[in-house]
């Protein structure tokens, strides 16, 4: 019903574009023609055409690490969704804690650029997730229903159907710190709850909810496991080609097993 996806988010590495297409490569050779599992790789702008082109015949997904909402313009140093598109992006990861936190993105922004990407016939990875003080606070469920009503402000149930949304709690970003399985199914089940009064339980049960945090191969298995953790969105991870690959087997071993 709700196929896994693994995406690769590299941030802003490698730093050349050979080693870029190395990575890429090694992705697409493990990967085979093996549907599976939906996989994605999210390199830097700069390499986007050249991994597009590496990708070839390859059902690897391409996506943006992120874009502008606006479809043209005096925006120097931003990017539109017609110019993903382009370079054959597939995606765009919008709303990531490092924009979030680091570069001040509010939701309202970040709803912007939802509705403009799939005005360009993307598919967005809308992030959302909690700080450590939030969670501790007992915040996390207030913290994330405000992120999604914000984000997904005024969108239709058809377009949310094909929205993926990645719980990323900012605490397990890239720290090695994973939350358990529970915890992340916990947050999973209470993202899909209010997509249910918001859209409707059919609209909500076909929504891929991915979760991010410090995902690696030998823990991978134990949260894809869980019946709404759909996937996963990886950071750290899928800079190596044997450990992105062995978060792709896991979900592909957890789908054999009946998942999905
Ligand atoms: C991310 O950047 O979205 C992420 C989850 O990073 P990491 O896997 O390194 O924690």
């Amino acid at each position: 019903m709700r196929p896994l996806f693994i995406a690769g988010n590299w941030k802003m590495n490698p730093s050349t574009e050979a080693d870029a297409v190395a990575l890429a490569e090694a992705v697409k050779e493990g990967v085979g023609q093996d549907h599976a599992v939906r996989v994605a790789v999210c390199p830097p702008s700069v390499f986007l055409h050249r991994i597009d082109t590496a990708l070839a015949n390859s059902p690897v997904g391409l996506g943006g690490q992120n874009m502008h909402p606006e479809p043209s313009g005096a925006y120097t140093g931003e990017l539109s969704g017609a110019m993903l598109n382009d370079v054959g992006c597939t995606h765009v990861i919008l709303g990531h804690s490092e924009r979030r936190h680091g570069l001040g993105e509010t939701d309202a922004f970040i709803n912007q650029k939802l509705h403009a990407a799939l005005k360009a016939g993307l598919i967005p990875i809308v992030c959302i997730g909690e700080t450590l003080d939030e969670r501790e606070g007992d915040r996390t469920e207030a913290v994330v229903a405000e992120q999604l009503d914000g984000s997904l402000a005024g969108l239709e149930p058809d377009q949310m159907a094909g929205v993926v949304l990645a719980y990323e709690p900012v605490w397990a970003i890239g720290t090695g710190k994973t939350a358990s399985p529970e915890q992340a199914q916990d947050v999973h089940a209470f993202i899909r709850a209010r997509l249910a009064d918001r859209f409707g339980e059919a609209i909500a049960a076909r929504v891929v909810i991915q979760y991010g945090g410090s995902v690696k191969p030998d823990n991978a298995a134990d949260l894809l496991i869980r019946p709404d953790i759909d996937g996963a969105l990886v950071g750290g991870a899928s800079l190596k080609a044997a450990d992105f690959l062995g978060i792709i087997e896991a979900a592909r071993t957890v789908t054999q097993a009946g998942k999905a």
